[in-house]
């Protein structure tokens, strides 16, 4: 009688998102019984079972049901947990839901909403120290889109993420920008957090960007012309530690970039207050954070562009 009781709600379940007549509602049709377990009805796969838990292969990861690219093999590492484990992934693409019970949360595709698995935080695995759990039998793999994961990432901070974020997306090259913290001591912070505690953290813009089409250099001139680099207690208004100038490298040549950008910008007279800073693992802020300004219309406060290269 239970059993019949599951597979009437797992019907029932798998008709009304049917209904909606989403585009992928074909494809869910579609779904064998063990993936409907898992990918309506948020079941989880048998630990090491799954057909990409040691997958290294060079591609993208796609939602089952919707097609969306939700990770990229450089988000993928080995966690020996017997899931295939993904320290971030393509910006917006994936949801957190808190359980109902409160004690782990669910990750859907934010597209069409199939269950992915759970998100762990806090574990040390990576340095983004948060391990994506992921069902394989959620995912295709898609080895041909090859190049999305020679996709680059960035990090800027000049005060107000809004601002930071609304200049650098512009740029031709930039695939997305996402506003959240780095560099303080607690882990996950939310905005509050870092704005009353005092948490060490400065509002960071994480660029994602085509090497290809877009230098780094050309990132980081940019950012020291869409700021005031000689500002010391914060940036335009907002003042406050979390609102300085700094930008997070991740290898020497990174480095040694900014650093002679910092040199041509002192040449013309200019005093640099902007700190040069190891990366350390980025928090993405909240929904509400992300992009502001495209969301609510208007232009920066706090930003504005000056020629100084
Ligand atoms: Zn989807």
């Amino acid at each position: 009688m239970r059993k019949m009781i599951i597979i009437l709600m797992a019907i029932g379940i798998t008709l009304s998102m049917a209904q909606d007549m989403k585009p992928w509602a074909a494809q869910l049709n579609k779904l064998s019984t063990f993936e409907k377990n898992v990918i309506v009805n948020k079941g989880t796969e048998r630990a090491f079972s799954g057909k990409y838990v040691n997958t290294t292969d060079k591609g993208v990861y796609k939602c089952k049901v919707c097609d969306a690219a939700l990770y990229t093999s450089d988000d993928k590492f080995s966690s020996d947990c017997g899931w295939p484990s993904f320290d971030g992934a393509i910006p917006g693409a994936i949801k957190e839901v808190p359980d109902a019970d409160g004690r782990r949360t669910e990750i859907v595709c934010a597209n069409c909403g199939a269950h992915m698995g759970h998100v762990f935080k806090g574990e040390g695995y990576t340095k983004k120290n948060t391990r994506h759990c992921v069902n394989s039998v959620s995912l295709n793999f898609d080895k041909k889109k090859a190049t999305e994961s020679t996709l680059k990432k960035a990090y800027f901070a000049g005060g107000c993420f809004w601002g930071v974020e609304y200049y650098l997306e512009k740029i031709k090259g930039v695939k997305e920008v996402t506003s959240g913290f780095m560099g303080g001591q607690l882990k996950n912070p939310g905005y509050y957090d870092v704005m009353r505690k005092k948490t060490g953290h400065l509002e960071t813009v994480e660029v994602l960007y085509d090497p290809k089409k877009v230098s780094y250099e050309t990132l980081a001139k940019t950012f020291f012309e869409i700021h005031d680099p000689t500002q010391i207690d914060g940036q335009g208004p907002d003042i406050g530690s979390q609102y300085l100038s700094a930008v997070f490298v991740s290898t020497k040549a990174e480095r040694k970039t900014i650093e002679k950008l910092i040199k041509i910008l002192e040449s013309k007279g200019l005093k640099v207050a902007t700190k040069v800073i190891p990366l350390a693992p980025f928090y993405s802020a909240e929904a509400y954070h992300q992009n502001h300004y495209m969301r609510k219309g208007g232009t920066p406060y706090c930003h504005r562009r000056v020629k100084r290269f």
